[in-house]
């Protein structure tokens, strides 16, 4: 029997750990109760067990999944893992948003223990977790810090579960200890909204991500309804109407500029397909209304982007799109080529997008002072490797 061909998008390293089952579809897990001998007859409803008692339940220990019979307990704790990413670090800013960073398992060739990082926002009615969906990223927008850091792989679906799962733990956002909590959310779990907004690009790892939504938006899953799932792109415009037709998740997109000739210098897959073309595949988006529109997201350069003429520019882009303007000041990191627009320069624009009818929220930066905010992300492990090659460099 060799149980780790289960799902190649989910197989772990040979010979270094057991596979996971987080992560798998219905079907792939019921394929992999199978190949340890789980009998046909069974297989339905030890599948719904098991996928209750990791999604809903939030179990790490087979031994915890009291209504399945103690040999096959025993068997699932042979043949596979429900173990979390492991957490590097964990930090918590002073407004109360958390970060870690989490390092997966050894990659076959290389052995190479990569890691990811993950962004946890508390507001007083809602708690948005940012899952990254890639280690690197292979765009390299000239503003985002993520980007300076080289793409490396997609993550499995297992590891884009994972993280939500171990923020869950610490959280304690599972219904025992939600019970149990004196001073529950107001709005009854800690994590209510999951945004694809960390590092990576989502659409350029549609399967795992698709299979990852699926499992969030699965009643008997993580149950948090599509309209609470948002996945950023900075333009894959092959790639939106699948995930319209899909996903149908919400659709945010990093524009950040109102020009090719701006955007090209900002986001380089602009080269590749440009504003008109973009703004097309929104247009084209299934299920939009005004209850549903897409999140432009636009962040706020001094002297680049934010001009009256952008705004105003900007505003006759999206004619004819439901759509929400997020304007993000610009996050400064070590290095960055870039300085964040003035305030007063930013509620201009706001005011402008805001009396052409669009909603046009500053977004408030969180957790700046442990590097969480938006475009900072970037393993420390990468910082400090960063900081070796310059250490040398100077010394040579
Ligand atoms: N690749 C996807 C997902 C990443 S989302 C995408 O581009 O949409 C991360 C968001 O943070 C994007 O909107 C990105 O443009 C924005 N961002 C990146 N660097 C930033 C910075 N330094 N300051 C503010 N926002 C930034």
């Amino acid at each position: 029997m060799n149980v780790r061909t289960i799902t190649p998008a989910n197989a772990l390293p040979a010979g270094t750990e057991r596979p996971s089952l987080i992560g798998l579809s219905r079907p792939a897990l019921a394929a992999a109760l199978r190949e340890i001998g789980v009998p046909e007859r069974q297989l339905k409803m030890r599948t719904q067990q098991i996928w209750q008692w990791i999604y809903n339940r939030g179990v790490t220990d087979f031994a915890a999944m009291t209504n399945i019979a103690k040999g096959l307990r025993a068997d699932l704790h042979n043949a596979f893992t429900i173990a979390r990413p492991e957490v590097v670090s964990r930090q918590i800013s002073v407004d109360g948003t958390r970060k870690w960073l989490l390092r997966l398992p050894a990659d076959p060739q290389t052995g190479a223990r990569h890691e990811v990082e993950m962004v946890y926002i508390p507001e007083p009615d809602r708690g948005t977790l940012c899952i990254s969906s890639q280690v690197g990223c292979t765009l390299n927008c000239t503003f985002c810090h993520t980007g300076t850091q080289r793409w490396v792989r997609n993550l499995t679906a297992g590891e884009i579960i994972g993280q939500i799962l171990l923020a869950r733990d610490d959280l304690g956002d599972w219904p025992d200890a939600l019970k149990d909590n004196p001073d529950p959310p107001a709005s009854g779990r800690y994590i209510t909204n999951i945004v694809f907004m960390g590092m990576g690009e989502p659409l350029y790892n549609f399967d795992n991500v698709k299979t990852a939504v699926d499992i969030i938006a699965d009643n008997e899953g993580i149950s948090l309804s599509k309209r609470r799932i948002t996945l950023s792109t900075a333009g894959v415009v092959p790639e939106i109407p699948r995930a319209g037709a899909e996903m149908g998740v919400m659709l945010a997109i990093s524009l950040h500029a109102t020009t090719d000739e701006v955007r090209n210098r900002l986001v380089p897959l602009n080269r590749k397909y440009p504003i008109a073309e973009l703004l097309q595949a929104c247009r084209a988006y299934p299920g939009l209304s005004n209850a549903r529109r897409i999140t432009f997201e636009y962040v706020m350069l001094k002297g680049i982007n934010d001009s009256v003429a952008d705004a105003k520019r900007l505003v006759n882009l999206l004619k004819g799109i439901p759509a929400k303007v997020n304007l993000i000041p610009f996050n400064p990191w070590p290095g960055s080529p870039y300085e964040c627009s003035d305030w007063e320069t930013i509620e201009r624009f706001a005011e402008i997008i805001n009396r052409a009818g669009y909603a046009s929220p500053i977004r408030t930066p969180r957790g700046r002072d442990i590097m969480a905010a938006c475009g900072q992300l970037k393993s420390a492990s990468e910082r400090q490797r960063a900081a070796q090659r310059k250490r040398l460099a100077e010394n040579a």
